[in-house]
């Protein structure tokens, strides 16, 4: 990796471009996901790099819902391996769901150097290196879900993910929490709840709300559920971009 020194403007930018090129090169991430990550940055600068009063208020649903789920499930691509893969650790454990590795451009060697990496870090149940069930409406390696994950869960945390993938999990009956930079992106508007934050924020949030919220009752966790709109969070979201565009040249 190319030493990135602290005192630069766009340090965490940088480290993270690294992290993904060094992915690349270990063979968790797939090529294309370099083009993913710079899609990301690039709403990453419109929002300001910074977790917005809207991605603050989703990530806390977020964190109910989990909290709540009878099954719930964590999606794991290339991309995230590569950034917050002890991050991914954390939060199965703080909500007891498995990791299931998911990729979009599948090999069977990145699914389970993924896994290894993150058996390394801790993870106590990681699935998706032998899937053996399909989610309907996809097709090829892109359907593959496994038994006791993904598949049967009721919420399913699906970072930087296809909207095509989004959608079909939602078709199946599944809350979906998605974290994704672009609020426009059919992942966003397909899903339950959309986290609009960069995963690098936006996972020791998760983290954080989860056993902050952990602490107060289920009835807390579904009046914050019962309250939420995923569409005006988005419109908020949208605003926030707007606003910080304004006040540059001000
Ligand atoms: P969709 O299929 O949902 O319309 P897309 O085709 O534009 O989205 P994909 O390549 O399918 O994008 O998925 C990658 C998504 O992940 C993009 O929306 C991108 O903004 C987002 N993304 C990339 N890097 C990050 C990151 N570090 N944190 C959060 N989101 C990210
Ligand atoms: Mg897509």
């Amino acid at each position: 990796m190319t030493e990135i020194p602290k005192s630069h403007p766009r340090y965490e930018s940088l480290l993270a471009r690294e992290c993904i090129s060094k992915g690349v090169k270990e063979g968790l991430t797939s090529l294309q996901g370099l083009i993913a990550q710079g899609r990301g940055e690039a709403f990453d600068y419109l929002i300001g790099e910074r977790t917005t009063p809207s991605a603050n208020a989703a990530t806390m649903v977020a964190a109910a819902m989990l909290l709540l789920a009878r099954q719930p499930a964590i999606s794991v691509n290339g991309n995230v391996a590569a950034l917050v893969p002890a991050g991914m650790v954390e939060l199965a454990k703080a909500i007891d769901a498995p990791l299931e590795v998911n990729l979009f451009h599948r090999t069977e060697e990145r699914a389970s150097k993924i896994a290894v990496l993150l058996r390394s870090l801790g993870a106590l149940l990681v699935l998706g290196e032998q899937p053996d069930q399909r989610i309907p409406g996809l097709e090829h390696s892109r359907a593959a879900a496994t038994s006791g994950g993904i598949f049967d869960a009721d919420v399913v945390l699906i970072p930087l993910e296809d909207g095509d993938r989004c959608e079909a999990l939602v078709r199946m009956g599944k809350k979906v929490i998605a974290i994704d930079l672009n609020p426009l992106s059919r992942t966003s508007r397909m899903a339950t709840v959309t986290i609009v934050d960069n995963i690098l924020r936006a996972v020791p949030n998760l983290v954080f709300s989860a056993v902050e919220l952990s602490k107060s009752s289920p009835e807390n966790w579904k009046s914050l559920i019962k309250e939420y709109d995923n569409n005006s969070t988005l419109r908020q979201a949208v605003n926030e971009i707007l606003n910080h565009l304004n006040c540059q040249f001000s």
